[in-house]
């Protein structure tokens, strides 16, 4: 299955087992992604917002 890093747009494998809640990583970038939509062939991913950041509590 393929998916399409949403920082650096490289398009890559993710193993075929791969589940929705599961994180990847870029291997261009380096990002982490996690899978939030399985459809055929496509695997849609979003970017994991590290927290502690901008979270403000
Ligand atoms: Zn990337």
């Amino acid at each position: 299955m393929k998916t399409e890093c949403e920082e650096c747009l490289a398009v890559f494998e993710v193993s075929e087992d791969a589940i929705v809640g599961e994180v990847v990583t870029c291997p261009e970038c380096g990002s982490d992604l996690e899978i939030i939509e399985i459809s055929g062939d496509t695997v849609k991913t979003r970017k994991i917002q590290l927290s502690g950041e901008d979270w403000g509590e």
